[in-house]
């Protein structure tokens, strides 16, 4: 009886024992913090949209939509998405269309769902951004995955470099402050094809960041200069593919609210009756991440600074 209780008692100590280690093999996977709210949604997969010989548009994934110029040696992809994950997948896409490797990333802006899937590019990827894009990316990026791509950025200011990725030319262009005041316009003059970043919306109102610098009469310059390039096909961070009508309805829609909002700042309006004209709802802002003013807004600040710099100065 005491032979059996003890042989008992050994076979449950060991199964506490077992089960124990079963738990403990368990604990590390249930005390796994939470995956981050990018990875647990689905987003739409990658897809990929022919725009011309060996130029793509890449839809899909986190983040704004990007682009993929293929020459002979190498392969360009432009902008990052908005995770490494979502990165990975686009570049997996990306080597079913060609063999050649990708080797270079350009940006056309630093905004987080353009360049956040930078730590899914190859170790020894050449980057190529305009000088304010690296200054924000700098100042936006904690994570040190991301920060290890810093030092593999080249610069350009203005005008910006021609890059040959064989047989292929491809040039990067920064007219100036617009909707940041990093913004580059990658263009391949053999297919007339331009990609604009977040220089485009359509549908509504075009985002201006005047937390980077960004301004809507610049972007009305930089459009209309967009016009001077010999392009026909325009793809851009948020839309549909456009064409030269498409860049002037825009041009014509922000020169419209800029000429209506002059007027209103003439007749003594206020801000707040300005934005309730344009049923401007105020956002509540999230940690983080700055607020994002309309359009409306911005115009009204643009000029009103206009009014304080034109104000004679007190002797
Ligand atoms: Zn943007």
């Amino acid at each position: 009886m005491r032979a059996n209780q003890k042989i008992g008692l050994a076979t449950v100590l060991s199964m506490a024992v077992i089960l124990g280690m079963a738990a403990a093999a368990q604990q590390p996977q249930q005390t796994r913090p939470a995956q981050p709210p990018q990875y647990q949604q689905q987003p739409s997969p990658i897809a990929l949209e022919k725009i011309a010989a060996n130029i793509y548009q890449v839809k899909g994934g986190s983040g704004a939509n990007c682009g993929v110029i293929i020459g002979e040696k190498e392969v360009m992809v432009i902008d990052a998405k908005m995770s490494e994950e979502s990165a990975k997948q686009m570049l997996a896409e990306i080597a079913k269309l060609s063999p050649v490797p990708v080797r270079v990333l350009a940006f056309t802006h630093s905004d987080g769902d353009h360049v956040n899937g930078i730590a899914g590019f190859p170790a020894d990827i050449k980057i190529l951004a305009q000088e304010e894009t690296k200054r924000y990316m700098d100042e936006a990026f904690t994570d040190e995955k991301q920060r290890a791509y810093l030092p593999l950025i080249k610069t350009f200011a203005s005008g910006g470099p021609e890059y040959d990725l064989g047989g292929r030319k491809v040039q990067l262009i920064h007219f100036g402050p617009a909707h940041t005041s990093g913004d580059a316009v990658i263009f391949c003059p053999q297919e007339k094809v331009a990609f604009l970043g977040d220089l485009f919306f359509a549908g509504r109102d075009p985002l201006v960041h005047r937390h980077k610098n960004g301004n809507s009469f610049g972007l009305v310059k930089v459009l209309n200069s967009v016009l001077q390039l010999d392009a026909e096909v325009f793809l851009s961070g948020h839309a549909e593919k456009a064409a030269r009508a498409d860049i002037k309805a825009l041009i014509k829609s922000i020169e419209d609210k800029q000429a209506q909002i002059e007027a209103m700042i003439a007749e003594g309006k206020s801000l707040d009756e300005i934005k309730k004209f344009y049923k401007v709802e105020d956002r509540p802002a999230s940690p983080g991440r700055p607020q994002f003013l309309s359009l409306a807004e911005v115009i009204y600040l643009e000029f009103m600074e206009k009014q304080i710099k034109l104000k004679p100065k007190k002797t």
